[in-house]
């Protein structure tokens, strides 16, 4: 069962996975058509959503998908601000549906509610966690971030990593900046603009290769620790959740 992206809004990915008989798996669809084009061209009729979180560019097409597929279920996070549920899920419970099984991990930090599915050897990680970056820290604090960051990285390393947006190459040039003497960053970097200059999606990308790239992942390697430094105070300098914190403000106002 493999992952496929459809480019959706700005820069958004709808994620969809191939299924039994047909079916689609259908991940954060932001807006209906990528998806119905891509079930028309396929002649695949989607089976199930997945919803990681309720920001409207992973939900806005849901309620056309369901005019033109009604009985779909609908599996999200208990948070009301997704009306359309048909199924509540959180931490530690299995998605069961069609010929899809997914264990549902709560990540809070880019929202309060948000949950990422894993399964099949695939991360559906929303906003989360980013290829080279994490999402902005909307309803969540630093420490809850970094939680959730923490259990993604503790999944198998060859998971592939298929998350909510293409920011790669952005993150890349801060990641950069933070550890300009990371070869395999620097590796993955070049590999991103190849991709890109193709008009290629840079995902789905392993969880082995954000351990060794992604700066938000790497709060314990020294070049990072040590770039941080002087973004912290001195007692703050071994401190995860300050370093995350100060990592996270810096990126937030990193110009690129
Ligand atoms: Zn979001
Ligand atoms: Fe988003």
């Amino acid at each position: 069962m493999q992952a496929t992206p459809l480019q959706a809004l700005t820069d958004n990915y709808i994620w969809t996975m191939d299924g039994a008989d047909d079916q689609l798996l259908v991940v954060d669809p932001g807006e209906a058509g990528p998806v119905i084009d891509a079930a028309e061209r396929h002649g695949r009729a989607p089976a199930a959503i997945l919803l990681t979180h309720h920001h409207h560019d992973h939900i806005g097409g849901v309620p056309a998908l369901l005019e033109r597929w009604p009985n779909l279920p609908v599996w999200a996070p208990r948070d009301e601000r997704i009306p359309f549920a048909t199924h509540r899920v959180g931490d530690g419970d299995t998605v069961q549906t069609g010929a899809w099984r997914f264990e549902v991990i709560t990540v809070p930090g880019h929202t309060d509610s948000h949950i990422a599915f894993h399964g099949h050897g695939v991360l559906f990680s929303g906003d989360t966690l980013f290829s080279l970056g994490c999402g902005r820290l909307f309803e969540g604090s630093p420490a809850q971030m970094l939680q959730s960051l923490d259990r993604l990285a503790g999944l198998p390393p060859q998971t592939l990593v298929c998350c909510g947006h293409e920011y790669t190459r952005s993150n890349a040039s801060f990641a950069l900046a933070v550890e300009p003497g990371n070869a395999d960053l620097r590796k993955r970097s070049e590999e991103v603009e190849r991709m890109r200059a193709q008009h290629r999606p840079t995902l789905p990308s392993t969880l082995a290769s954000e351990l060794a790239c992604n700066p938000f992942l790497r709060i314990d390697a020294p070049q990072v620790r040590a770039s941080l430094a002087g973004r912290v105070t001195p007692d703050q300098r071994d401190d995860r959740v300050a370093l995350f914190a100060a990592l996270r403000a810096w990126k937030d106002g990193f110009a690129g």
